[in-house]
């Protein structure tokens, strides 16, 4: 990359409205999610943790293996360690038994030629065995065992080598990994007990609207409950986040600008609903230019088309629209992997994505990316199908609550037939 397409962190979003030719009232998807990206300033400050307390967290050091895992050549199988040498090519081959060699009880001796030591499963090699004999390729005899012909193709097999999963001195993981059970595990495994995470991501959030009411409190004519508050920390509190909820902030500027400060000034994130449709937009806009320095985005996409973003004072801000729907669709194409990044993650990848074939066709317009709620599944032949949950409308949560994937339609893309295939990104448990 050139030092025009990506700029130092720091750069206005006034500089580069100006240096860039981009349209601020249609951006493709692509684009926004390039430029979001140009702003992000990782958390740089660390905590020592307990490697339990450090899962769903992200990897604040390189973790060097202060060991080989396994620790010793070992055996794979329950059976018998032998020399490969000592092995007929042609016919049984009966040795002695000299000894067995339990996991964490190794047989002390040395094996020689003609001998044999039962072993099982993580026991150590024994000094002088090579190569293990599974127990259903042989028989135990008085004082001995006999081993089939054939019961080995080569040497060395059914053994694991010292240093096979990790080598001492080998890195194992790099900063800005995120720490999930199996990398918990596998510290356990070195023995390392405690390491060094990126501090933990805080997040403010608010809903705006003069029509919101909180849960617990009746409704009156006109009014409805914000359910964006409850989404917006469900999917923060998932990613592992501290948030702040800051409640409902009514229509009022003074009301408005207080709560911007204080959320501001107290978390890495302001995340709020409503308030950047067409109307509400450039009053919103005003006070946000007057506290930081926000571009509103009309993304060219469906459902979400406004969402706006900026920084206010340290803090970036996501102004997410107030629909409940289009508050998780951006929520997920935008913040999420806004917020990885920030959180230190080295690489963010995207939600994963496959191909699916659509069972029923799908009425769209070109010229804007469209995330329609739905339904992968498998048909007997193991084909991934897929199927719209209904109605699309932004404001139909329960489409969310359906689906299992959006649809991810391009911009060049209009309508599309049954038998199509078509891009889905996965949503598995996170809906
Ligand atoms: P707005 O972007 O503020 O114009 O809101 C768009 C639509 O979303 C309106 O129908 C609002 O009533 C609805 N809405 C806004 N905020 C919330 C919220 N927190 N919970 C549920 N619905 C909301
Ligand atoms: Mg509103």
């Amino acid at each position: 990359m050139n030092d025009q397409s990506s700029p130092k962190p720091g750069t206005t979003l006034r500089e580069l409205s100006c240096a860039d030719d981009y349209d601020p009232n249609s951006l493709p998807v692509e684009r926004a999610r390039e430029l979001i990206r140009r702003f992000l300033e990782p958390v740089t400050a660390v905590e020592r943790v307990a490697i339990r307390a450090a899962l769903g967290r992200t990897l604040a050091e390189d973790v060097i293996s202060p060991l080989d895992v396994p620790g010793h050549d070992n055996s794979a199988m329950d059976g018998w360690a032998v020399r490969f040498d000592d092995l007929a090519a042609s016919g049984e081959t009966s040795l002695a038994r000299v000894g067995e060699s339990f996991a964490g009880r190794p047989f002390e001796g040395e094996l020689r030629k003609g001998e044999a030591v039962r072993i099982f499963t993580g026991g150590v090699m024994p000094e002088g065995a090579d190569t293990v004999v599974m127990q259903e390729r042989a028989s135990e005899t008085p004082g001995g065992v006999r081993i089939a012909q054939g019961a080995v193709t080569k040497l060395g097999q059914n053994r694991r080598f010292a240093g096979e999963d990790l080598k001492a001195g080998g890195m194992v993981f790099a900063r800005g990994q995120p720490l999930n059970p199996a990398e918990i595990g596998m510290l356990a495994s070195l023995g390392i007990g405690e390491v060094s995470v990126y501090r933990k991501l805080r997040v403010a959030f608010f809903s705006t609207g003069d029509e919101l009411v909180s849960v617990g409190t009746p409704l009156a004519q006109g009014q409805i409950y914000d359910s964006n508050r409850y989404t917006i920390h469900g999917m923060l509190a998932r990613m592992g986040f501290d948030t702040l909820d800051m409640g409902v902030v009514r229509d009022v500027p003074g009301d408005l600008e207080r709560a911007f400060a204080t959320a501001a000034a107290n978390a890495d994130v302001v995340i709020t609903s409503g308030g950047v449709s067409v109307g509400e937009a450039d009053y919103v806009k005003t006070l946000l230019d007057k506290l930081g320095e926000v571009v509103f985005w009309k993304i060219a996409m469906k459902p979400g088309r406004p969402l706006a973003y900026g920084r206010i004072g340290g803090a970036h801000f996501f102004g997410l629209p107030g629909n409940p729907v289009s508050v998780m669709v951006t929520f997920y194409e935008f913040v999420r992997d806004a917020l990885l990044h920030l959180a230190g993650r080295r690489d963010t990848p995207p939600l994963p994505m496959l191909k699916a074939t659509l069972t029923a066709p799908i009425r769209k317009m070109p010229g804007r990316t469209e995330f329609q709620r739905a339904i992968v599944s498998r048909d007997d032949a193991g084909n991934a199908l897929v199927r719209v949950t209904g109605d699309q409308g932004s404001g139909i949560l329960s489409s969310m609550s359906r689906a299992n994937c959006f649809v991810v339609l391009g911009t060049a893309v209009g309508n599309v037939d049954a038998g199509a295939s078509v891009d889905v990104q996965l949503l598995d448990g996170l809906v």
